[in-house]
């Protein structure tokens, strides 16, 4: 069902992701556990396998964000790092995931030891995700077919959320769901570009935030698909 590699491939691969590794560094990413998991995680495997394969196994490696089915793309690397090293992650931390999409990022926090709870809104990516993600080793992961506006209320709290897609506003229910002491982070932005909001639980009602950089993701929509 899935593309298989060959040895030669997998070396191949390897070496790209050293490099993809190296671009991260020199872009600023300097947390390791995130670079090790990036460096281990076979990201040429996670693309749609109608989208035209060997053109995009060729850019597997090279940071930007690719299409993985539903209209939907795949986070550039460097967000996805940034992304992750802004969380502040601990080993056998809680962290909700809204936006499973392909997967990828849920793989990174999986690698970094958390106990990862995943909300996609679309049907297909969904229920490809739930069969690929175990395929490839990563069993240990929630996944869910639902809204993440409204985040999990029966798993929560969370010590981490992050969302992967562009939201108007940050939704009441997810700083709901976040422990005194978490972390939250989330593009916020309507139009091509968003800010990235990172805010931290500081009491029940309070949050310290601060918004760092200019980002691209595809749109948080309300509802989920058929
Ligand atoms: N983390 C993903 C990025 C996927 S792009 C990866 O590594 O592949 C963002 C994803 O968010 C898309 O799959 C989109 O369908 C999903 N999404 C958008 N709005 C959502 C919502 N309200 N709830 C859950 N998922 C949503």
């Amino acid at each position: 069902m899935f593309y298989q590699v060959s040895k030669e491939d997998e070396y191949l691969f390897r070496g790209k992701r050293k490099r993809l590794v190296e671009q991260l560094r020199t872009k600023g990413i300097c947390n390791k556990a995130v670079l090790d998991a990036i460096e281990k995680i076979p990201r040429h495997l996670f693309f749609d396998q109608t989208t035209g394969r060997p053109a995009l196994l060729d850019h597997a490696y090279s940071d930007k964000a690719l299409p993985i089915g539903a209209g939907q793309t795949i986070s550039h690397p460097f967000t996805v790092a940034f992304q992750t090293e802004k969380l502040e992650l601990l080993r056998g931390q809680k962290v909700l995931e809204i936006g499973t999409g392909c997967g990828y990022q849920t793989a990174v926090l999986v690698e970094m030891g958390a106990k990862v709870f995943s909300i996609e809104r679309q049907k297909t990516l969904y229920d490809k995700t739930k069969l690929f993600l175990p395929f490839i080793g990563y069993k240990s992961v929630r996944l869910f077919y639902g809204d993440g506006y409204k985040g999990l209320s029966q798993h929560a709290p969370f010590d981490k959320i992050i969302v992967t897609a562009g939201a108007p506003y940050i939704p009441n229910d997810l700083l709901i769901q976040l422990k005194v002491g978490g972390i939250i982070i989330i593009p916020i932005g309507e139009g091509e570009e968003q800010e990235m909001n990172i805010l931290k639980k500081v009491s029940t009602q309070e949050f310290e935030k601060q918004i760092i950089g200019k980002f691209k993701f595809v749109p948080m929509l309300q509802n989920k698909t058929k």
